[in-house]
């Protein structure tokens, strides 16, 4: 069967073709924008580039809508603007071709994702995006959340830190790149509550010491703290849930640092690590695996299921493959 997903949570239009596993096509458009995500124009970004990255995926992929088979896109969580013109393209190429339609959990995506590429049965998730940070593990068919961040997301916290520092969105990637020069660790907030975590204090008191010390070390400094919490929780959960295999999902899974120190953590505790490279960030691939899994387990939506979920969380979810 072969699948083409459309994601347009935020900031990346999607488009992904793959029969079964293989992965036939990968368009994505980035919205890059000045300040924060400014959910209408991100949304005008998608209506605007969203035809010109379905004739590429196609192109790519040697197809027209004759040879798909299903449509799926992310229903939610993200923001509504955005979602809206990712479903309303959905609906109707679903409508106009007679493709069959699901709507799928961009978070769960991420996941299958790399459950899949990384060949991966049964996974800890440590799932790091921008507005997500979760510590999840499938239990009784539902990725149970063990642990989140109590305010925002890792990834929003380096974004914002870029922003005020002068980095173009996102920050994640040019942090990492600045860490790498740094030398001096300078001590920061370190906030971890049991498998619970807190980014803001982190954020203000990164942003107070660029003053009296090098942007290098700051942001090496940032992100020692981070990960190290990260990798804290992450370890707790594995001791607990006695889990074999752990997972690294999401944008800021593409940091090298990140993988390093949780590949150790996973090492020491004889478990299996898995990252899927090339495939952490947003995109289509993972939303079109989603909705064959589904599929393929049965599952089939109506129009009138196909409305958005701005707060569509992990957990609400049924896993029924
Ligand atoms: P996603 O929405 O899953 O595509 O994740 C986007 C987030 O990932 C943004 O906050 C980015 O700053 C972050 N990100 C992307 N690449 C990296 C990186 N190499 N290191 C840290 N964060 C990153
Ligand atoms: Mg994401």
């Amino acid at each position: 069967m072969i699948a083409l997903g459309i994601e347009g949570t935020a900031h990346t239009l999607g488009i992904g073709i793959v029969a079964d596993h293989e992965v036939l096509s990968d368009v994505r458009m980035v919205y890059v924008p000045s300040k924060g995500i400014h959910p209408r124009e991100a949304s005008q970004f998608m209506a605007d580039s969203m035809s010109k990255a379905l004739d590429e995926a196609l192109e790519k992929a040697g197809l027209d809508f004759k040879g798909i088979d299903l449509i799926s896109f992310s229903q939610g969580p993200g923001m509504g603007p955005c979602l809206r013109t990712s479903a309303t393209a959905a609906r109707t190429l679903s409508l106009s071709y007679g493709i069959p339609l699901m709507g799928v959990n961009h978070c769960v995506a991420h996941i299958e994702v790399g459950r899949i590429f990384c060949r991966l049965s049964d996974p800890l998730v440590l799932y790091v995006s921008g507005g997500n940070t979760q510590i999840l593990k499938l239990k009784d068919n539902y990725y149970r959340v063990f642990g989140e961040t109590l305010d925002i997301g890792v990834g929003n916290m380096l974004d914002k830190f870029g922003r005020e520092v002068g980095l173009e969105h996102p920050a994640g990637p040019k942090i990492e790149a600045l860490a790498k020069e740094g030398k001096n660790y300078i001590e920061l907030p370190y906030v971890v509550k049991g498998t619970d975590l807190s980014f803001s204090g982190l954020l203000t008191s990164a942003l107070q010491r660029i003053k009296d010390n090098k942007l290098e070390d700051v942001c090496f400094s940032l992100q020692e703290t981070a990960f190290a919490m990260l990798s804290e929780v992450t370890e707790r959960a594995l001791a607990h849930l006695k889990a074999k295999e752990v997972l690294l999902t999401g944008g800021v899974g593409n940091n090298s640092r990140l993988q390093v120190m949780l590949a150790k953590m996973s090492e020491e505790h004889e478990a299996v690590f898995g990252v899927p490279k090339g495939y952490c960030s947003d995109n289509g691939v993972m939303i079109a695996l989603l909705g064959l899994l589904m599929y393929d387990a049965g599952i089939r939506q109506g129009l009138e299921e196909s409305y958005v979920r701005q707060r569509f969380r992990t957990d609400e979810v049924e896993v029924k493959w």
